[in-house]
């Protein structure tokens, strides 16, 4: 009997199955490219997509842990960037703590996966994130700064990633997630979504009034207290 598949190896013969499917399909997704990538909060191989029906140029990638074809029930997360979350350390929002979360609970289980989407600031990009900031710091909420701006509260996709985790194969998921409009994307393009795991994490001094914003007006499934701790 020859030894099962690490998930790299896995990841990457499906990439090649879905080379070979692709032919003739000029819209079909592709898994560019497979490695191994080690995090601080576990392990996991990092997949870099082809979406010729994604015409942003942005370059998306998962996060997968453990074996994810053919698998139902797997875990998964759905992260949209947040430079200055992730990367700067800002206390603005929650996006850094919700990603260092899921990344510890994915690989804690036996399989799970993060969907990185390059789609900052809800969709509408870094400088126009960073002037809606400037209109927060006015007084307005994070929606009504948004809308100020000529944008909708939240411009997200999650087609993409419907097709991301459709190139992986998942049997069905179970979302991680606050944001019931996520779950209906998803199952509006075509992947089971078989549960909705909770990720709510304590609210801050800085994202409290956020969190409520989140809550009360764009329909997230959150229960901030009213008052102060
Ligand atoms: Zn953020």
């Amino acid at each position: 009997m020859s030894a099962p598949l690490t998930p790299r190896q896995a990841l990457q013969r499906r990439a090649q199955a879905l080379d070979a499917a692709a032919q003739g399909v000029p819209d079909a997704i592709r898994i560019a490219a497979v490695a191994d990538l080690p995090t601080r909060f576990g392990d996991f191989c990092i997949v870099a997509f082809h979406d010729p029906l994604d015409t942003s140029g942005r370059e998306h990638v998962a996060l997968v842990h453990g074996l994810v074809e053919g698998v139902q029930d797997v875990p998964v997360r759905l992260h949209s960037e947040c430079l200055t979350g992730d990367a700067l350390g800002s206390l603005r929002c929650d996006c850094r703590d919700q990603l260092e979360a899921a990344l510890r609970l994915l690989s804690s289980g036996p399989c799970g996966a993060l969907l990185y989407l390059r789609q900052e600031g809800r969709g509408i990009g870094l400088a126009n994130k960073i002037k809606a900031y400037a209109l927060q710091d006015t007084g307005l909420d994070t929606v009504d700064a948004n809308l100020r701006l000529g944008f909708r509260d939240d411009e997200r996709s999650y087609t993409t990633a419907a097709r991301m985790l459709r190139a992986l194969g998942v049997g069905s998921v179970r979302v991680l997630t606050n944001n019931p409009n996520k779950i209906k994307q998803l199952q509006d393009n075509g992947v089971i979504v078989s549960g909705r795991l909770p990720h709510a994490l304590p609210p801050t001094a800085h994202n409290r009034d956020y969190l409520r914003t989140k809550q009360h007006r764009s329909g997230h499934l959150l229960d901030v207290p009213d008052d102060e701790p």
